[in-house]
């Protein structure tokens, strides 16, 4: 099916872009158009107005900031990031994850803010931004606002966004330690995964603090809290034997919506065999932060 007709365009500045817009929810941002177009085809999505945002300078620039942040641009491609320099240097999972998320065709056009605007449960990136305690910078016809990854998915396909906001950079604190990041698939989106970041003390042998998150069970990513708790001030070496601990209570207190990825007891366990997975991971990865 065509999808309804639409006008396109092409605005040079992020101003520009959210003027055309507009915020009566007609207009919507256009990046790689993976999500949109298929919908719009589909008429689940009607726009009068598509606002392409690949002529906007900027949007697709990553670096390390001067609060020793990376940010990345939202209008970054999936691959654009698995292969970006300072990504593979600071948050290797990252780029893995980037380089796995979909099929070839999605990776080199889609985008990682097209992805977190889209708000799909079963969907990587969040996962991973909620672990790395990431903030979303939005302009809109109101101003600049931050909204926390965490915060950013409302409830399956809906975010706190407004119809005029751009989301123009994603930015996190550079990890002081280990990040993981586990998935699960059975066909192109994952049906569980799991990000673990690790901040180590200065010595490099021991977790100050954990971020758990567990993602595409429910409509967002949930944190593992029972877990980060039991990993305070836990030497490395006893890593594992601290999560399998507190895992079982855990996992009881994540929401999970059975559906075609598996039932509710057979995600929880995935959920498990992935954390355990990162843990190990982490666990070796960890050495390498020794000073
Ligand atoms: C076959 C297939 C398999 C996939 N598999 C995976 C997978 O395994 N894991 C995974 O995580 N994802 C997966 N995806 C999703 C994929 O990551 C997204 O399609 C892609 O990242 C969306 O980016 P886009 O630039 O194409 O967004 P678009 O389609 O252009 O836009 C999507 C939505 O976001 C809005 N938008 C886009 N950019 C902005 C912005 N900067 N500010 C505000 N709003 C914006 C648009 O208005 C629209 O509502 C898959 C998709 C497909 C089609």
């Amino acid at each position: 099916m065509l999808p309804s007709p639409f006008q396109f365009e092409r605005p040079s500045t992020i101003a520009d872009a959210v003027r055309a817009v507009g915020d009566s929810g007609d207009g919507m941002f256009y990046a790689g158009g993976t999500e949109l177009l298929l919908a719009m085809k589909m008429r689940v999505i009607r726009a009068d107005r598509l606002i392409d945002i690949k002529g906007i300078p900027g949007l697709d620039c990553i670096a390390v900031n001067d609060m020793n942040e990376i940010e990345i641009g939202a209008r970054c491609t999936h691959k654009k990031i698995a292969g970006d320099s300072v990504i593979r240097e600071h948050v290797p999972a990252l780029a893995s994850l980037c380089a796995e998320v979909a099929n070839i065709r999605v990776r080199n056009v889609g985008t990682i803010g097209g992805n977190l605007c889209f708000g799909e449960p079963h969907a990587d990136p969040p996962t991973m931004l909620a672990a790395l305690k990431a903030r979303l910078v939005l302009e809109g016809s109101k101003g600049t606002r931050e909204i926390h990854a965490e915060d950013f998915i409302r409830s399956e396909m809906e975010t706190v966004r407004e119809p005029d906001e751009l989301l123009r950079v994603i930015v996190f604190p550079r990890p002081a330690g280990p990040v993981t990041y586990r998935r699960f698939k059975h066909g192109e989106r994952p049906s569980v995964n799991v990000a673990m970041a690790w901040s180590l003390n200065a010595g490099g042998s021991t977790i100050r603090s954990a971020r758990v998150r567990v993602g595409a069970l429910g409509s967002r990513p949930q944190p593992l809290t029972a877990v980060e708790d039991a990993l305070r001030n836990v030497a490395v070496a006893e890593a594992r034997r601290a999560i399998e601990t507190a895992l079982p209570a855990a996992l009881d207190q994540l929401e999970v919506n059975a559906d075609r990825h598996g039932g509710a007891d057979y995600k929880r366990h995935l959920a498990g065999v992935l954390l355990l997975r990162n843990a190990d991971e982490a666990i070796i990865a960890g050495g390498s932060w020794l000073k």
